[in-house]
């Protein structure tokens, strides 16, 4: 008899998040009028989206590459620091805002907490994230100069505790971290100043990705073996993709159909999920590739 055909889902939950799908569809519809647009920085952390976008005719420069016969430059949804608009007006470039609104309202409010904090003279943002991602650089660069960033626990020892302190997350943080970060500020508040008035902390992590986590859960429990699609420098496909380790020890990582091997041998059931900067379309062709892997394997 032969053995059955196994099960193989895409997990609906995974895949690019609202705000890189917006920034993406902004893009197509300037490209397909024919714009020659240059992108600062990648659009997406994966490199299949990234050479479909460059096929229709968008570039991908650094900051240091803005020239002045560049006439239109497309912001990604991570946003970008008030010095780069300041640049590209500079240049008489136009500009094609696609940062995500979730992330322009945190953008929004660190820069008013600075405020406020400059106007009392008193007073600190303080931004867990991950040092060198464009969402931080942003972020940083609307309070001024007036942010502490924490990228891991450690650090909060170096907090100024005697003054009001405002706690911000990158959007994409993960919750635990973050709230472990959270709870010893607190902590920390508390045992050096004797006041627990002087934190606020703000629940800034994006609902589209504090939901991801125990969605990603559930799907890798119910599976035999879990192909987790994603690009080499997305920081949000390495946590999520460790999230799916831990629950599914037969959890595999490929960039393309290409970097799948023949580790279905008794499955019955193969989940395919992937980070926020992951497309459909490639996580389609994941499947389609592995059909026929365990096709071959009958
Ligand atoms: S993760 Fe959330 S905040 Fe970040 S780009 Fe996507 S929708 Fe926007």
């Amino acid at each position: 008899m032969n053995p059955a055909i196994p099960v193989i889902e895409i997990d609906h939950s995974s895949g690019f998040c609202s705000g890189v799908n917006r920034a993406i569809k902004i893009a197509e519809d300037r490209l397909l009028r024919g714009d020659s647009i240059y992108c600062l920085g990648n659009l997406v952390h994966n490199e299949k989206e990234l050479e479909r976008l460059n096929r229709l005719g968008m570039h991908f420069i650094r900051h240091g590459e803005i020239k002045s016969d560049m006439k239109t430059v497309f912001i990604r949804a991570h946003g970008e620091p008030p010095e780069t608009y300041r640049i590209l007006k500079n240049n008489n470039t136009s500009v094609v805002d696609a940062t995500c609104p979730v992330v322009l309202r945190l953008q929004h409010k660190v820069k008013e907490s600075s405020r406020q904090f400059r106007e009392k003279g008193s007073g600190m943002v303080i931004i867990s994230g991950k040092p060198g991602h464009p969402e931080i650089t942003g972020l940083l660069g609307h309070t001024e100069g007036n942010a502490m960033l924490i990228s891991k626990i450690e650090e909060t020892g170096l907090i100024d505790y005697n003054q009001p302190l405002h706690v911000y997350a990158q959007t994409t943080a993960g919750e635990e971290e973050y709230d472990a970060i959270c709870r010893r500020i607190l902590e920390n508040s508390l045992q050096q100043t004797g006041r627990d008035d002087l934190v606020t902390i703000h629940n800034s992590i994006c609902r589209q990705m504090s939901q991801r986590a125990p969605r990603l859960r559930e799907f890798a429990k119910k599976h035999d073996v879990i192909i987790f699609v994603t690009g080499s420098e997305s920081s949000n496909g390495r946590y999520l993709s460790g999230i799916a380790r831990e629950i599914n020890s037969k959890t595999y990582v490929v960039g393309s159909p290409s970097e799948l091997d023949n580790w279905f041998a008794g499955a019955r059931s193969i989940g395919i999920s992937g980070a926020t900067s992951t497309p459909r379309w490639l996580m389609e062709e994941v499947a389609d590739r592995i059909k026929a892997i365990v096709q071959n394997n009958l």
